[in-house]
């Protein structure tokens, strides 16, 4: 039986979320077709990131240093902090070009039925900047879900002993909408029409 040789390319790559085979064939002819190079560069690049990547100890958000880019760059407000689930929040975020301020990722959402309980999220370590740095504001950037719903819930309670002020977005999302998702206006309005859960006390 003919074998075609460019298979095991093609399994890989529609292993790949969202790729389906169609696809798979479509980018492995794509890859073939490029100089080795250039091959060359995206192999070494992917192995470079892979074997490098580790969360920023500051904010957990992806990074190839000690520090992620943003918690680097001394422009950005040191006094706002968007609170996210995943590192992949953030990238949507900072596509809206609007948030000037920092992050903190949580590693996920409370959910008890999948053996998620607070403790397993970056919530100790979100308390610790918060005696650290001198943060004024938080921000839940959090998906609108149960999981999502329950977080808040949980954060505000734990953040209540903190003179912070605690918004979340508006709900322009829609109820399930995943935030890495969103498109940019959409997102943009529910920063900009944020719901404070608590204000600082006086
Ligand atoms: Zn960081």
């Amino acid at each position: 039986m003919h074998q075609n040789p460019v298979q095991p390319l093609i399994d890989q790559l529609s292993a790949l979320p969202g790729i389906g085979q169609k696809s798979a064939e479509r980018l492995a002819y794509f890859f073939l077709s490029l100089p080795q190079a250039d091959v060359g560069r995206f192999t070494e690049t992917l192995t470079h990131i892979r074997r490098h990547i580790r969360y920023c100890e500051r904010c957990f958000n992806l990074s190839l240093s000690q520090y992620c880019s943003i918690c680097e760059d001394t422009s950005r407000e040191a006094n706002v902090l968007c609170v996210v689930a995943q590192p992949k929040d953030i990238g949507a975020i900072e596509r809206m070009r609007q948030f000037q301020g920092r992050y903190h990722v949580l590693g996920g959402l409370i959910s008890p039925l999948d053996g998620i309980h607070p403790e397993l999220l970056r919530i100790n370590e979100l308390q610790r900047r918060l005696s650290e740095e001198p943060v004024k504001e938080i921000i839940l950037a959090i998906n609108p879900t149960v999981e999502g719903d329950a977080t808040i819930l949980y954060l505000s309670s734990v953040l209540r002993q903190y003179s912070v002020t605690l918004s979340q977005l508006a709900y322009g999302l829609p109820m399930g909408a995943n935030i890495d998702y969103t498109d940019e206006i959409t997102l943009r309005l529910a920063f900009d029409g944020r719901n404070p859960i608590q204000g600082a006390p006086q």
